[in-house]
């Protein structure tokens, strides 16, 4: 008997053996689809390996035979099939979820691998000379004649039953469409000359040959401009390559800046694209057109072919890991393939990861540095802002007020960060002190005024605001705590005259509004710009004078592990923001604690000087990057299930030689109704920690605790919260 492993999308950590008829044998390899039987249901899987020969041993019943076959040659090649079987391992999740993540869902439903394979309709001389009769008999088959009259279509996007009538009559035929016209060569735009700094950046990022270059330069130095030179000489070597972003709606005219200089040989993969953009998208890259993709995490799983770089731009950016289900660092996983390929990498950032600084320290990693701004910036002074004791109006001291009158009336332009949308984080009863609270969350509501709204911004849930304290009965409800809606509010009663923008997530939801914005604060039609993290993420806006960052408190006193770097990211990125044009700029950062020591020396030292201390602090403390960390998180609907299950599994990993501390309850303990807690876990080495979990997960799955909760694994956690 013949079986074959492959992976089925669900969250079992293992593989399905079928049974292959005779017949099938040959032509069945690893990183094929087959359709196959799975419960009562029928799935499409993916082949994991070859077919292998096993003893029958009278067990041939216990083994369900595939069933169609769906490709002829491997939709995954050798290369993209053991990655995403390294990244199983590594993150420890279920492979046909893994597999699942790296196809786009028309090739998860079955949909043919190329273009070319899918059946066009094409009308015949038959067809076209009864267009006009048929229409009274069959209205139906009529439209689809006059529709294919006009040009071929393919087969699948055709009314079924009428294509199969008229195929039938010979009024039409079905062919392969004529091949997809080739796009067009590349017409590079004229290259800007380097200065000297940026020619000597430029010669540490190599050629060819794997290696990890971090690319440390502040917003402007021109990162993305070397990125480009490089890749353009891949693409005209016929190669392909890769460049990673945070968020792609912020940055369209990364793309734009592509084109100009690649021509038509750059595509965008993200997910605001349709179902058969991302398709088309994936075919291009299956076929291995010499190309450029831009885009975001889930970019990272193409299917490339020849892959002669990959750059990660804002690469501490925090979205490169997957927060839920399968969770991936893009960052990570786009190291493993390039080391496949034997590609080098770029990892570019104002502000690098500590993980990355900490490969730099020793030395798996090249550090380049770009210090200057391209354009003879002038740079921002920073001041702190002490609010202790001062009056605040709409969240704002006296001093950072009256510098927004100022900076406004002298024809500048300002930008104000602030950590919370919406209008309040909170909605108070002023005379008994009730606050509006989840119903599913351990958490606040947060007030949204303009929309008239309570909201979750941990589960999403809304209620309408109530017209009086349900606690007291008093109508005196009050707005606790400052969103961005709450001091844009503010600043019309103090800049009556100015322009004022919000760009968070709210304002922003419609396609293209983000454009719309920038291209209004680029032409200084906006003078005020009030947002949230949105507006660290590098953008070049050559007219703001003035950045105030409302406030950063909370995040010093966060329980989460890394609350205190994504801080001083944000402080850095944002101050970047002031001083890019002609004019000299400057800074105001408000805060109640002016003297915490990690403040001060991020503010007084600079931001390498604050990550080496904080590297430092965490080798002490035996935590990442020094040592790994993983999570076991688990959530569950009844209040002891989680912790009852964690202390079962803190058993198992312990025998493992896992080090497990907890269970300790999330920050947050219920989010959406269920209960959460992990347990961390570490080990000597890294190779003991994977080993450990590697074993414990199977027996951990098999924990009758395991089935009243929802588990997974977090393996270089992004946030302990
Ligand atoms: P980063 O990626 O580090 O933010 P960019 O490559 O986007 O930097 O450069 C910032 C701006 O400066 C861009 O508008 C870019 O076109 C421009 N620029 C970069 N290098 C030069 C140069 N050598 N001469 C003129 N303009 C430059
Ligand atoms: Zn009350
Ligand atoms: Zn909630």
């Amino acid at each position: 008997m013949w079986l074959i492993a492959t992976a089925v999308k669900c969250p079992l950590r293992r593989r399905f053996d079928y049974q292959v008829p005779e017949a099938l044998v040959a032509t069945l390899s690893p990183g094929m689809r087959i359709r196959v039987p799975f419960g009562r249901r029928e799935t499409i899987a993916v082949t994991l390996d070859a077919p292998r020969r096993v003893d029958d041993g009278g067990t041939a019943r216990a083994y369900r035979p595939l069933g169609e076959v769906l490709d002829d040659a491997p939709l995954l090649d050798t290369e993209l099939l053991a990655s995403l079987k390294w990244a199983a391992d590594y993150y420890h999740h279920p492979i046909g979820e893994v597999v699942a993540a790296a196809l786009p869902t028309a090739l998860r439903q079955g949909e043919a691998r190329n273009a070319a394979e899918q059946p066009w309709l094409h009308i015949t001389a038959a067809g076209r000379a009864v267009i006009d009769t048929i229409a009274r008999r069959a209205p139906a088959q009529a439209r689809l004649l006059a529709r294919l009259a006009e040009g071929a279509m393919p087969r699948s996007e055709a009314p079924r039953e009428q294509a199969k009538a008229l195929l039938e009559r010979g009024y039409c035929e079905q062919a392969l469409p004529a091949p997809l016209a080739t796009p067009p060569p590349p017409e590079p735009g004229a290259p800007v000359a380097l200065t000297a700094e940026q020619t000597a950046a430029l010669a540490g990022l190599p050629w060819a040959g794997f290696g990890v270059t971090v690319l440390q330069g502040v917003t402007g130095s021109g990162k993305t401009e070397l990125y480009l030179r490089r890749i353009a000489d891949d693409i005209a070597a016929g190669g392909q390559a890769l460049l990673l972003v945070p968020e792609i709606g912020l940055t369209p005219q990364l793309l734009e800046r592509a084109r100009e200089r690649l021509g038509g040989a750059v595509i965008g993969y993200h997910s605001a694209m349709t179902d058969s953009a991302r398709l088309d998208a994936w075919r291009r890259v299956d076929a291995g057109e010499p190309l450029l993709v831009v885009g975001t995490r889930s970019a990272v799983w193409l299917p490339f072919r020849r892959l002669m770089r990959v750059c990660v731009d804002e690469e501490h950016d925090v979205s490169f890991k997957q927060q839920d289900g399968f969770r991936y660092s893009a960052r990570d996983v786009a190291v493993v393939r390039a080391r496949a390929f034997d590609a080098p990498v770029v990892l570019g950032s104002a502000t690098p990861s500590l993980e990355s600084l900490h490969n730099a320290s020793t030395g798996r990693y090249q550090l380049v540095r770009l210090d200057v701004r391209a354009r003879e910036a002038p740079g921002a002074r920073l001041h702190v802002v002490d609010a202790r004791g001062q009056r605040l109006r709409g969240g704002l001291t006296p001093d950072l007020s009256r510098a927004l009158q100022r900076h406004v009336a002298d024809g500048g332009q300002a930008l104000l960060f602030v950590n919370r949308r919406g209008y309040a984080p909170a909605l108070l009863c002023h005379d008994c002190g009730w606050g509006a609270s989840c119903r599913a969350c351990d958490a606040r509501m947060t007030w949204h005024k303009r929309r008239g709204r309570l909201l979750c911004h941990h589960c999403g849930a809304q209620q309408a605001v109530p017209e009086s304290c349900p606690a007291c009965g008093s109508a005196t409800l009050r707005a606790a705590g400052h969103g961005t809606e709450r001091v844009e509010e503010h600043l019309r009663t103090l800049l009556p005259e100015a322009r004022i923008a919000r760009a968070d997530s709210d304002a922003m939801q419609r396609a293209g509004a983000w454009d719309t914005l920038r291209d209004e604060v680029l032409s200084g039609a906006v003078q005020v710009l009030v947002g949230t993290q949105m507006l660290a993420k590098g953008h070049d806006f050559p007219g703001i004078t003035l950045v105030g960052i409302v406030s950063v408190d909370q995040a010093l006193f966060s329980a989460d592990l890394r609350a205190t770097e994504r801080m001083a990211q944000l402080v850095t990125q944002v101050a970047g923001r002031a001083g890019r044009g002609a004019r000299a700029g400057e800074v105001l950062l408000q805060t109640h604690v002016p003297d915490h020591p990690l403040l001060r020396e991020l503010l007084d030292d600079g931001y390498e000087a604050f990550a080496a201390s904080l590297r430092a602090e965490r080798a002490a403390a035996a935590l990442p990057p020094a040592r790994p960390l993983a999570l076991l998180r688990a959530e569950s609907a009844a209040e002891r299930a989680a912790d009852a299950f964690l202390e079962a599994a803190a058993g198992v990993l312990r025998a493992r030689g896992a080090e497990a501390l907890g269970p300790v309850p999330a920050p947050m303990m219920r989010r959406a109704g269920r209960y959460r807690a992990q347990l961390w876990l570490q080990a000597d080495s890294r190779a003991a920690l994977q080993q450990a979990l590697a074993q414990a997960c199977v027996e951990i799955e098999a924990l009758p605790a395991a089935r009243r909760v929802r588990w997974g694994v977090d393996v270089d956690p992004a946030d302990t919260l």
